[in-house]
């Protein structure tokens, strides 16, 4: 997936940053409100991952404003933007909770929190955002288990490096859904890593080679999908 995480706390970011990657995801990271809010309206997420305490620009020594993360979410659901948001923060009064809920979020976790937790959250959005109440991915024999990162294929398990999973995953949430390229490295990269070319190929090749050479097709020139019948990616 990809995720846009904002968070000004140094530490905090190059950690989670580096755990989300891990585990397979596209992370941007912003550092202030107004680099998030301008990130978010004219880019697309999967999901956001937001600290309330946050200054509101990258001016030096620019002070943390405690409702900072709020300010960006208010202004996200007011522009009819519905990425799921995931509040993080240190502040964990029962007012805050019901405010950061009632201005939008789709969670909320109190720091410091374990990353578990965390992709346990992150997995439990996405489905409530897909409409899905089963965990695990099902399609054409192939079962794909966001939770523990396990594919099977007629039962028998499938070992996946994490982009493979990634590119895997962004397929079968929409089966018949048409992704582009230029789509799927965006849920592969984040800023600043260096896209490898042709890349995607790679990737789909070796799905191919353990999925079977029919799961994925491709419509020249356009994209790729699971299923009988493309359709357009929203
Ligand atoms: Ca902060």
């Amino acid at each position: 997936m990809r995720l846009l995480l904002v968070e000004d706390d140094r530490m905090i970011g190059e950690s989670l940053r580096a755990a989300l990657r891990l585990e397979g995801h596209a992370v941007d990271w912003v550092r202030d409100a107004t680099a998030a809010d301008a990130t978010l309206a004219s880019e697309r997420f999967d999901l956001v991952l937001l600290d309330l305490g946050l200054p509101a620009s990258g001016a030096a020594g620019a002070p943390a404003d405690p409702a900072g993360g709020l300010t960006v979410l208010r202004a996200a659901r007011a522009r009819q933007d519905a990425t799921p948001f995931i509040v993080l923060t240190a502040r964990d009064g029962p007012g805050d909770k019901v405010t950061g809920l009632d201005a939008g979020a789709d969670d909320y976790l109190v720091k410091p929190f374990e990353l578990d937790e965390l992709g346990a959250r992150i997995r439990a959005v996405m489905r409530r955002g897909a409409g899905r109440a089963e965990p695990a991915l099902s399609f054409g024999g192939v079962t794909l288990d966001p939770a523990t990162r396990q594919v099977t294929k007629d039962g028998a398990a499938v070992l996946l490096s994490a982009r493979e999973f990634a590119v895997l995953e962004a397929l079968m949430q929409r089966p018949g859904a048409l992704l582009s390229r230029a789509q799927l490295e965006d849920r592969l990269y984040g800023w600043g890593e260096e896209i490898e070319s042709n890349a995607v190929s790679v990737y789909i090749h070796q799905l191919r080679r353990k999925l079977g050479p029919q799961f994925i097709q491709n419509v020249r020139g356009v994209g790729y999908f699971v299923g009988t019948k493309p359709g357009a990616s929203a």
